[in-house]
């Protein structure tokens, strides 16, 4: 039997219909190298969606690879309650020099949706602590994504992933976030003021008094079809949780490390959360590691003499695995000496306009919206009324199909398609992305 059939006879892929597997059996990858990977009949795959947004430097990278190997024969685990190693340390040193100001408490879980259900009850204890214990419940924006378990998915507002599963979730409040394609005001995101803000506003004044934090993904909403937002928004968002006090939890754990051209998300707003989820990018997308980095302020609530009873016992297995540490700081490492942000920023403009060009004149090319190396394509029925096509219809995944033919990972959300790729990739690499993108694109839409 070959490889695809064992795998579909034994594996139960992520966020898949299995059926699908039938028709389009797993591509069974053997090893990978930069951009590209390589499955064991020797064909290639440009992986421009950094293998869900994680590979940050390129597939086995010579500097992480190294790193993570010294280290193997180091110290390949350890409990991290008591104890802790030189990895973790630098990591978290380093880290305070770059992160938005007043972070500077770490706390390790081990993927993103870890990281946030630790934001979220590390929020709610705080106010427990802190003399505020009617503070119970979240706020989140439209359209948000912050991952799987019951908590993240609570806060997050993609039905497709969450509706089947409402009557376990939080009962959370929703904000209408910003739209910036279909503005309701009808301005432009690169010149508003975040007019859209006001509906947070009023949900802040009737809800405040019952809200510990307020969640959301700083400038992209990735999994939502990569949605985008001015910084205008943010700040308007930090100004209104300072005035109710509410905490911010920023969810940076698709845009950190680079991906939106700053450092940070939040680094574009010039503001900073109470809580900041990091993950993915971290470990350059080696290993499962994720952060949740707050405040000496919220540190301090929880310290104090074991009996008064307000420690945060919360704990991963793997929260603060030496290997994925080493990961993370070869990766920061690497974005320095190479100095890989500033290169991908000058490369930035030359793939935007190359998506521009090849692709914005389709007929059914309604948006194109880009920040940092992310550049993504919203396809539509209709172009001047903005409608959507029936999902049924599956454009996109018909157009993934056809990509992954031509050597092209170009993994669509719905109908948007996008390119998220490791920050290394060159403007040759670009060329070939984005024409085979094109071509998909005409055989399947004319
Ligand atoms: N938050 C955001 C913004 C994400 O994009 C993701 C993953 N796509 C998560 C949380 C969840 O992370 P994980 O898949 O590691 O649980």
């Amino acid at each position: 039997m070959n490889l695809a059939r064992k795998d579909i006879e034994h594996i139960w892929h992520p966020c898949s219909q299995m059926k699908d597997y039938e028709e389009l059996p797993p591509i069974i990858i053997d090893h990978a190298q930069g951009i590209y990977l390589y499955d064991i009949y020797g064909n290639r795959y440009a992986d421009v969606v950094s293998s869900w947004w994680c590979n940050l430097l390129g597939h086995c990278n010579r500097r992480i690879n190294n790193a993570v190997k010294k280290q193997l024969d180091q110290l390949e685990h350890v409990i991290f309650a008591n104890f802790s190693h030189r990895p973790a340390i630098e990591l978290c040193e380093r880290l305070t020099g770059i992160l938005p100001a007043g972070l500077t408490k770490f706390f390790f879980t081990d993927n993103g949706s870890s990281a946030v259900e630790a934001a979220l009850k590390m929020s709610f204890q705080y106010h427990h602590q802190t003399g505020s214990p009617q503070k119970t419940r979240f706020m989140a924006l439209s359209d948000a994504y912050h991952g799987e378990t019951v908590g993240a998915l609570s806060v997050s507002g993609v039905d497709l992933y969450s509706q089947m599963y409402k009557p376990l979730l939080l009962d959370i409040i929703r904000v209408d976030g910003p739209d910036c394609y279909r503005c309701r005001y009808g301005k432009h995101r690169e010149s508003c003021n975040a007019e859209c803000f006001l509906a947070a506003e009023q949900a802040f004044a009737e809800h405040a008094h019952e809200v510990c934090a307020f969640i959301a993904e700083p400038l992209v909403q990735a999994a939502a079809g990569m949605k985008m937002y001015p910084p205008a928004y943010l700040r308007k968002l930090r100004q209104a949780c300072d005035h109710y006090q509410v905490h911010l939890i920023a969810d940076e754990i698709a845009t950190g490390f680079g991906r939106t051209g700053s450092m940070f998300a939040c680094d574009q707003a010039g503001i900073s959360p109470d809580m900041l989820c990091l993950s993915k990018g971290l470990t350059g997308g080696y290993m499962p590691m994720a952060l949740v980095v707050t405040t000496q302020t919220l540190y301090d609530a929880f310290y104090d003499d074991y009996s008064a009873g307000k420690a945060f016992l919360h704990s991963h297995t793997y929260s603060g695995n030496p290997l994925a540490c080493a990961a993370a700081n070869a990766v920061l490492s690497i974005m320095q000496e190479e100095k890989i942000l500033e290169k991908a920023n000058e490369n930035a403009g030359y793939f935007h306009r190359l998506v521009h060009e090849t692709l914005s004149s389709h007929p059914h090319v309604g948006d194109i919206r880009s920040t940092g190396l992310i550049n993504a394509i919203e396809l539509v029925a209709d172009r001047s009324g903005k409608k959507s096509f029936s999902a049924k219809q599956r454009i996109g995944y018909q157009i993934y199909k056809k990509a992954l033919k031509k050597g092209v990972l170009l993994r669509p959300l719905g109908d948007v398609l996008y390119f998220n790729p490791p920050l290394v990739i060159n403007r040759g690499e670009m060329d070939f992305v984005v024409s085979v993108c094109h071509e998909c694109l005409q055989e399947v839409l004319g």
